[in-house]
């Protein structure tokens, strides 16, 4: 079955969730091998459609290396999986909490319950992973999946849609394609829990829909990450992991460095550094297959504006040496670009720029740094280079980040082991691993009450016996 939400949206939605409610009800507790055969689909789906990926990914982007697909998608979902499917049988099982004395000899549980039915609403940039990890989350958790693929990337949507329905059942987990309009409709359906990723913006109205529900809520969202580099710093090494994680797929990832923070000294020595490294990751751009198009032209005319408008008001251009390449509009690739001299006028400074422009912002002293970084919404991740132990730790206790990585960009989101999530304007809530496990489960508390309680010395008729034993509680607790 084909669910076609173009049609009659909001019906065909509302069936194919109460579809997945029903195969809830009558399975509420899947089993450890049910959850490992999802697991073992979701596997298979991005190991036999591969080619397919990548294809429909580079044929969206126009051009997306498929090293980067392979790796930066494929690669982070399998080893989600892999680390899952290790984990889960530990995850699914039954904790024992303390009991306190006054309680005794009772004893306490938390049973990790899948939540029921769930949706996943995912953005473009990287459209299978951020659209699968949520998903494989979910399935070990126990739960039924909708999910609802960026409308930008629209033939990698199209096949997440055909590929899911042949290895899994449309009520164990379905895709629906649309527009902001089928994901407002999504949006309203009432969940057991809703994950989105994608912008500020649009998780505000993905936080008011989910409200009229009770539905819980994660917003994985975006913002300015501050790549701070210290005076003590490695310049070389810091501007070629800069330069890295900035231009990969080009800039457009939500945890990209956004902007780097330099001593005042050292701006021009950072700008040529960070150049330097990115002639030497891409010598050309316009016919590199190394190196991502922008998605599409609103993309692509936003960031040749941001450009234009900081160069207006005085900013300096630091753009890789590319001879005689001019920018491309045709092909959407976008030069690297460093930009000096910037202020919190400019647009540029005001707004995730998503893409491969690097503004380098200067400082005086790392107090000073701390609060241009505390000036701004809370960043989705933080960059530090060098430092000694105590300016890092002063960093990391002085300022809010969804996650660091010191000493290089992106890491920190690919350890299972470390929740990743935003903070404030950069979302809330978080996934990968065991915390995306107890995201889409209820932690049901129970207690098992023992046949020698104790408990009825505080029932009425209250008199002497409550108020000794009473007394006697407040000393032995
Ligand atoms: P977006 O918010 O425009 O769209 C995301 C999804 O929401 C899409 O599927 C879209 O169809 C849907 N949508 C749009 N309007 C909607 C509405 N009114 N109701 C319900 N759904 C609606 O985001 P985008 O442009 O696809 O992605 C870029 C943004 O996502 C950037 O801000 C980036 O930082 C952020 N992002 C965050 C993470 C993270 O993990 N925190 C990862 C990637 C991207």
């Amino acid at each position: 079955m084909i669910v076609r939400p173009e049609a009659n949206p909001r019906l065909d939605l509302r069936g194919l969730f109460d579809a997945q409610r029903d195969a809830h009800a009558r399975e509420p507790y899947p089993s450890l091998t049910r959850r490992h055969d999802r697991l073992e689909r979701l596997a298979a789906l991005i190991e036999e459609h591969e080619q397919e990926i990548v294809a429909a990914i580079g044929a969206d982007f126009g051009t997306r290396p498929a090293q980067e697909t392979r790796l930066a998608e494929l690669f982070v979902i399998a080893v989600g999986i892999r680390h899952a499917r290790r984990n889960l049988s530990r995850w699914m099982a039954q904790r024992r909490v303390p009991t306190p004395l006054y309680l005794w000899p009772g004893r306490s549980r938390l049973l990790r319950q899948p939540l029921g039915a769930v949706g996943v609403i995912s953005p473009w940039n990287y459209p299978v992973q951020l659209a699968l990890l949520p998903v494989l989350a979910a399935l070990a958790a126990g739960n039924r999946v909708m999910l609802k693929p960026s409308e930008l990337t629209p033939r990698t949507s199209a096949l997440l849609e055909r590929i899911v329905a042949q290895h899994f059942a449309q009520d164990e987990f379905a895709v629906v394609t649309g527009g902001p309009d089928i994901g407002d409709a999504f949006s309203r359906l009432p969940f057991d829990h809703l994950f989105f990723t994608g912008s500020t913006a649009v998780g505000r109205k993905i936080a008011l829909a989910a409200a009229a529900n009770l539905t819980p809520v994660t917003l994985e969202l975006g913002g300015k990450s501050p790549a701070l580099i210290h005076a003590d710093a490695d310049f070389g090494a810091a501007a070629a992991r800069l330069a890295t994680g900035k231009l990969l797929n080009a800039g457009q990832t939500c945890i990209a460095p956004d902007y780097a923070l330099v001593p005042t000294s050292r701006v021009d020595a950072l700008a040529a550094a960070v150049r330097d490294s990115a002639a030497s990751l891409y010598p050309s751009f316009r016919d590199n297959p190394d190196y991502s198009s922008i998605v599409n032209d609103a993309h692509y005319r936003r960031l040749t504006e941001l450009i234009n408008d900081a160069v207006r008001q005085g900013a300096r251009a630091v753009a890789v040496d590319t001879g005689a390449e001019a920018p491309d509009a045709s092909s959407r690739k976008l030069a690297p670009t460093v930009l000096v001299g910037v202020n919190d006028r400019m647009a540029i400074m005001k707004e995730e720029i998503f893409g491969p422009v690097l503004p380098i912002e200067a400082y005086d002293s790392l107090e000073q740094a701390i609060d241009k970084i505390n000036a701004r919404p809370r960043p989705l991740s933080l960059y530090m280079f060098g430092g000694d132990a105590a300016a890092r730790r002063r960093v990391l206790e002085q300022t809010a980040a969804g996650g660091v990585t010191i000493d290089d960009t992106l890491l920190h989101f690919s350890n299972e082991n470390l929740p990743f999530g935003g903070i404030g304007a950069s979302g809330s809530g978080a996934y990968h691993g065991e915390r995306g496990f107890l995201t889409f489960s209820h932690q049901k508390a129970v207690f098992i009450q023992h046949r020698l309680s104790f408990t009825w010395l505080l029932r009425p008729p209250y008199g002497k016996r409550f108020e000794r034993v009473l007394e006697l509680l407040k000393k032995i607790s």
